[in-house]
């Protein structure tokens, strides 16, 4: 998970958005640390957590909030919902609204539909968010953070659309 004495040569700022409970926080403890819990309480105190990756040869270091509010700067976005509660996917456009609103207009979006290991529990169909996120120029995957489904290719996509616009 990255030398600490390598030299960056990017910085992206990532930020996670959406409903309470969608899973936020452990998406974030999945691709930055691999872990993973079922009763997760706040993290006081922590703002950020980083990952460095390579794309093409540089080294990008992605510094990735959960937390609201924390749209200035940011040059990635995840929204996220939670497969299995339909409000929270029913919210997804007034937090697009408030994320447009705030973030750089260039700004690179995935959508993402949390919890696809509880299948037998799904309220969100798979292709009502796809046709959502087509109409919007959204990316779209569905993740499990428990079972570490989706979660890296999801940062990878917009980490990679990020450093291509900006090369
Ligand atoms: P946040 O409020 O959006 O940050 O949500 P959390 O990351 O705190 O997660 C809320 C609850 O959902 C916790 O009990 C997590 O363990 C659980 N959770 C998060 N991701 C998943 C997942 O992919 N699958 C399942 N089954 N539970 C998850
Ligand atoms: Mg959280």
């Amino acid at each position: 998970y990255g030398d600490p004495s390598q030299k960056i040569d990017y910085v992206f700022k990532v930020v996670l958005i959406g409903d309470s409970a969608v899973g936020k926080s452990q998406i974030l403890a999945r691709y930055a640390r691999n872990e993973f819990s079922l009763d997760s309480k706040a993290t006081i105190g922590v703002e950020f957590q980083t990952r460095t990756l390579v794309i093409e040869h540089k080294s990008v270091k992605a510094q990735i909030w959960d937390t609201a509010g924390q749209e200035r700067g940011a040059v990635g976005a995840m929204l996220v919902y939670d497969i299995t509660k339909r409000q929270t996917f029913d919210h997804i456009p007034r937090w697009l609204e408030e994320l447009r609103g705030h973030a750089d207009k260039n700004i690179v979006i995935i959508l993402i539909g949390n919890k696809s290991d509880l299948e037998n529990q799904r309220e969100v169909p798979t292709e009502d968010a796809k046709e959502f996120a087509q109409k919007e120029g959204l990316f779209f995957l569905e993740t499990s953070a428990l079972e570490a489904t989706n979660v890296e290719t999801a940062f990878l996509t917009v980490l990679t659309e990020i450093f291509n616009i900006v090369n």
